[in-house]
């Protein structure tokens, strides 16, 4: 009897925070835009965002869809509803968050077993993913949303044993020589959480990376050869399929400002005079610290979009100085809750970005060509910067040295007005070292894009990727989800 060649069938399990979930989602598309089939496994209000993306894909024949599962929420105390990392204010909350999302399993496994999918992607959160799938011999492969230097380096940092009252020390032994402040590592209860999830990671089948190769080659080349992880640069991601304005304009999450006003403002604007401001779906700054920020955005006279996390439910959480918002008025667009990134970042008025450094954030610049004032505030953000600027040099850091110990509204200092005032005019003034940078960023944007043309770097690695899965796919199983 002729051997039925089925259609591969990946499962997505991203965490449940938007930082992960829009990457992940680019991905499934990716996929799907090969011929697979597409599920994505998450829970009912991480899916919000990102159900209007999934309708537009399957009209355009593409096959993919969200399976849902129950957030045990209230079992673990916190409030109904709560079942994104963007909505923990407090340490107590995100311990109960992860409770909540390791009580996920049973679930996770019933799917498994019940789809027996061809290849399983997975964050790293979900370790247990990786027993359950060895058991029914699918390929497992983990999605951390780090970049390689960040992977290379956190693999370093959970491995060995580095002293508490160390002032800094060389993290790696790469032709980089990174010599990183002990205060700006992850807390030691974010590091003992991925040295746990580790020995998943080693048992899986590879690791996929929102990177392409020309941006971080030697970190590339070690993760591969000297830590010894099998892995595929897929990205940019946000590149890879995103290549309309509604596809950019509905990333994640529908966007508090009108799509085409945005543009008409930034068509009013010089080439690469704006400056972008945000920090990403998570980080909060206490209302201090956003005052400084408008002052010094005010002060330097340079025209900008900031966008500043919120919810309708706590617009007190971006109270800014009296007057601020009137004074600014065609200078500067505030975007209070959520922006749309890709499509402002890709505009040619846009000069910078001012970012906390989450991976997505730097890989969305980078793909736009435009050079960074780095500001990270916590987990791989500050390995991210180090990349940015020691590595790439393509960025300006505001200096801000200690890792969140626990929620902004406990940061200890303040980044002072005057600080951000310099970095600013600095970046996006037109002196001899921020033209330099400007034109390096700029390099690495044409190569982000050469990367995922048919035949870069990137489209070839998911191509070889397509295609052991389908070598491994074994025939005759069914697949309904
Ligand atoms: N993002 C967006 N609009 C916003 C804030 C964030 O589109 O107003 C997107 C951004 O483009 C990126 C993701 O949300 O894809 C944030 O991921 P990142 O890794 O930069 O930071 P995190 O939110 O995980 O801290």
């Amino acid at each position: 009897m002729a051997t039925e060649v089925h259609q591969l069938h990946v499962f997505f399990f991203p965490f449940l925070a938007r930082g992960h979930m829009i990457p992940t989602m680019d991905i499934a598309r990716l996929f799907a835009a090969r011929g697979a089939k597409s599920t994505i496994i998450t829970t009912a209000r991480n899916a919000t965002g990102f159900t209007s993306t999934v309708d537009r894909e399957r009209f355009s024949g593409h096959d993919i869809n969200i399976k849902l599962i129950r957030f045990p929420s209230t079992e673990v105390g916190l409030p109904e509803g709560c079942e994104s990392f963007h909505s923990l204010t407090t340490m107590e909350m995100l311990q109960a968050f992860l409770r909540a999302v390791s009580m996920l399993q049973t679930q996770i496994e019933e799917l498994l077993v019940e789809y027996h999918p061809d290849c399983i992607v997975a964050d790293m959160c979900f370790p247990g993913v990786s027993d359950i799938a060895a058991k029914l011999e699918i390929p497992h492969i983990i999605f951390h949303g780090w970049s390689y230097f960040a992977l290379c380096a956190m693999d370093f940092t959970v491995t060995k044993d580095i002293p508490s009252d160390s002032e800094s020390f060389v993290v790696l032994d790469l032709p980089d020589e990174i010599n990183m402040k002990r205060s700006k590592f992850p807390p030691d209860y974010y590091l003992e959480l991925v040295r746990q999830l580790r020995e998943s990671e080693l048992r899986s089948y590879g690791v996929l990376v929102n990177s392409y190769y020309a941006l971080e080659p030697s970190y590339a080349e070690y993760y591969k050869n000297v830590a010894k992880r099998k892995s595929w640069h897929i990205g940019p991601v946000s590149l890879m399929c995103n290549k309309n304005t509604i596809d950019k304009a509905q990333r994640g999450e529908r966007a508090n400002i009108d799509e085409q006003y945005c543009l008409n403002w930034l068509d009013g604007k010089k080439p690469n005079s704006v400056l972008y401001v945000s920090f990403g779906s998570v980080a909060l700054f206490s209302i201090p610290q956003l005052a400084e920020i408008a002052m010094a955005l005010e002060a330097s006279g340079v025209p900008f979009i900031w966008v500043i996390k919120s919810s309708k439910e706590d617009e007190e959480r971006c109270r800014l100085p009296q007057g601020f918002e009137d004074r600014i008025e065609g200078k500067g667009l505030i975007v209070k809750g959520w922006a749309p990134q890709v499509l402002i970042l890709d505009h040619p008025a846009v000069g910078g970005f001012m970012t906390h450094c989450g991976w997505n954030s730097i890989v969305e610049g980078v793909s736009a060509g435009v050079p960074f004032i780095t500001w990270p505030l916590f987990a791989d953000q500050f390995f991210n910067e180090e990349l940015v600027t020691t590595v790439l040099r393509v960025g300006i850091s505001l200096g801000f040295e200690v890792c969140w110990t626990s929620w902004p509204e406990e940061m200890v200092s303040l980044v002072k007005r005057e600080s951000i005032e310099m970095a600013v005019n600095q970046l996006m003034c037109s002196g001899e070292e921020a033209l330099v940078m400007r034109k390096r960023a700029e390099e690495l944007g044409q190569r982000a894009k050469a990367a995922v043309e048919n035949n870069g770097s990137s489209s070839l690695d998911f191509n070889a990727l397509m295609e052991e899965l389908m070598a491994r796919k074994r025939p005759l199983k069914s697949s309904t989800a």
